[in-house]
């Protein structure tokens, strides 16, 4: 592995990736096999970062061409749910909005790898039809932009759009899910970060896997998003080689508490093609959350959710402290020691 450059620029390409030290010129002929299955793409801020948790992210694997048979091109059903182009309703009081497919980075585990990085942003006609739909549906309290990444758009076409928004006058709130404050801060402006305090509360959730993703550029773009007032919250995606420890993730998650950040969701990893070897298994990720229970802020304790393949849902996967015992309960404590509880 080469040092960190000096002056990192996006790596765009397996010939980038080469120099910077990230891939093996011996392997170019099976990576540009999956470079053409799956885009890569790292930012500046993530191509200057040495840090092994975070480089394996983003780096091409050979391993991404094995597609084992229970990996689904569309694996948490978006597009079984959409009314509109652009738009996913599966739940009554949100919806998700597909602002545009492209990233700063592309995720080598991503659970969209299969549409990111394909057409551009939701046109003004779609935009358009959206509105029409959320109008008619007044039930959505909640728009939640995602994409692709929402903030690799500017601050003017964002604030434009949430102008609209507002002016609906049926929203409780807009989300963001974002990987942007993390891997290219740079774009967490002021012009943004005044865009984003309004009226109509604008909360995000900021895609982080490992502690050393947030540099102190990330930092200093986290407290532009507070200062401006936006409650942030935090997902991160178990994987196998990345986070999939206790310490790894004790340690991310009070970093995040440090920049006032509140773990929201840590995901099992989707059905995504080609990302077998970042899984592990359920019992594997109740074992870790499990011992994070005991040892860990409770304000640092995310939800661990899966998101059931075929569109049905996200719901909590554990680990469970409590199971029935003839007309009573048997809970067990952080330490492993069961105890009998009654109803009354
Ligand atoms: C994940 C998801 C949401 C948001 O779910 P929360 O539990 O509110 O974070 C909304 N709509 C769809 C389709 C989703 O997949
Ligand atoms: S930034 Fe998000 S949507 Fe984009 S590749 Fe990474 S995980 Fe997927």
């Amino acid at each position: 592995m080469t040092a960190r450059p000096t002056t990192p620029a996006a790596l765009t390409s397996l010939e980038a990736m080469e120099r910077a030290g990230l891939t093996d010129p011996a392997d170019r002929a099976m990576l540009a096999q999956v470079a053409e299955s799956f885009r890569v793409r790292i930012s500046p801020a993530m191509a200057g970062t040495a840090a092994e948790g975070v480089r394996a992210q983003f780096r091409p694997d050979a391993r991404e061409l094995q597609i084992r048979p229970e990996e689904l091109a569309d694996p948490i059903g978006d597009d079984a749910h959409r009314p509109v182009p652009g738009l996913t309703h599966r739940y009554p009081d949100r919806a998700i909005l597909h602002a545009t497919q492209a990233c700063e980075v592309y995720c080598r585990f991503c659970f969209r790898r299969e549409t990111v990085g394909s057409a551009g942003a939701l046109s003004e006609a779609e935009f358009r039809q959206v509105l029409d739909y959320l109008r008619a549906t007044p039930a959505v309290r909640e728009v939640i932009f995602t994409g692709g990444d929402p903030l690799v758009l500017s601050a003017r076409r964002l604030g434009g759009m949430l102008d609209r928004l507002q002016a609906l006058g049926t929203l409780d709130l807009v989300r963001f899910h974002s990987r942007v404050p993390v891997v290219a801060p740079e774009r967490v402006t002021e012009a943004l970060a005044g865009v984003l305090d309004r009226a109509l509360p604008v909360w995000m959730v900021v895609h982080v896997n490992h502690p050393e993703e947030i540099t102190e550029a990330a930092a200093a773009a986290l407290r532009r998003l507070t200062r401006a007032g936006v409650p942030l919250l935090s997902q991160t995606v178990l994987l196998r080689g990345i986070n999939a420890d206790p310490e790894v993730l004790e340690a991310l998650f009070r970093k995040l508490l440090r920049h006032r950040v509140k773990p929201y969701y840590l995901h099992h990893p989707d059905l995504a093609k080609g990302t077998g070897h970042f899984r592990l298994t359920l019992e594997e990720g109740q074992a870790i959350l499990a011992a994070l229970r005991g040892r860990l802020t409770g304000i640092a304790q995310p939800t661990y959710v899966l998101d059931i393949p075929g569109g049905h849902g996200k719901v909590p996967v554990g680990p469970v402290w409590l199971r029935r015992a003839g007309e009573g309960w048997i809970v067990t404590d952080p330490q492993g020691s069961e105890h009998p509880y009654r109803d009354l």
